[in-house]
């Protein structure tokens, strides 16, 4: 007789794996700030150089939401954004702070009564030095000195789509989330075809199916989108 293999012992199988995977992916830290990276996460990521017209914005499903449950369980957010199109001349600060930035408000505002804290960007064109542009530390220790988290930054965490938002957190000391939406939809689709449960922890390279993740950025979790990362997050109590 073979063990574990009956129709029985499935759904135990089942649950089991998924809570395994549920306290794998979620930390030990209660989350004191949130930061989020803005194209690709909050908005649908619409590919260079960005968005360079308001009527380009559109909210990712589940974000407004998202949002507002950081709202209500008092976690402070702030967005950690680089804006190269600003350096590269296709679009004005102002533009992206009072338009951009003002949709970007207003929309989260009307979809679920949510609110953003400060909203950090980096404006110049990928060929200038900078040491705020992502996958440098600049704007997330900004933030973390914003929020009285700089001798503390492993009670926030970064949730991003791509390699360079994990880079940026991991070099600030900050927890990294990936997020299988605009960049990170090919960790979704590569996590898929192994039937593989989010929320997952990539612990090394060797489990990072797609991405070429530098082993500076682990560990990292990957959830479904925004909404699922901050369900994740917020739902699972700390366990140090
Ligand atoms: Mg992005």
């Amino acid at each position: 007789m073979r063990l574990g293999v009956g129709r029985r012992a499935t759904p135990r199988v089942a649950l089991a794996r998924r809570a395994r995977a549920t306290t794998r992916a979620a930390t030990t830290r209660d989350v004191a700030l949130a930061l989020l990276d803005r194209d690709g996460v909050i908005n649908v990521d619409v590919g260079a150089p960005g968005v360079v017209d308001v009527a380009q914005f559109a909210l990712i499903d589940g974000a407004a939401r998202a949002v507002r449950a950081l709202n209500d369980a008092g976690v402070p957010t702030a967005v950690v954004t680089n804006q190269t199109a600003i350096g590269k001349g296709y679009v004005s600060a102002a533009y992206v702070e009072d338009v951009v930035h003002g949709e970007m408000r207003r929309a989260l505002r009307d979809d679920a009564g949510a609110t953003l804290g400060e909203i950090y960007y980096a404006h110049k064109a990928r060929d200038e030095p900078c040491d705020r542009r992502k996958p440098a530390p600049g704007m997330v220790i900004e933030a973390l000195a914003a929020n009285g988290l700089a001798d503390a930054p492993s009670r926030a965490v970064f949730i991003g789509d791509t390699v360079t938002d994990m880079q940026a957190a991991a070099r600030a000391g900050v927890r990294r989330c990936l997020v299988c939406t605009g960049y990170g939809e090919v960790m979704g689709e590569a996590l898929r075809s192994r039937n593989q449960r989010l929320p997952y922890r990539i612990t090394m390279r060797a489990d990072d199916p797609t991405m070429s993740i530098p082993d500076e950025c682990f560990p990292l979790d990957v959830y479904h989108d925004l909404a699922h990362a901050v369900d994740c997050l917020l739902a699972v109590p700390s366990f140090t």
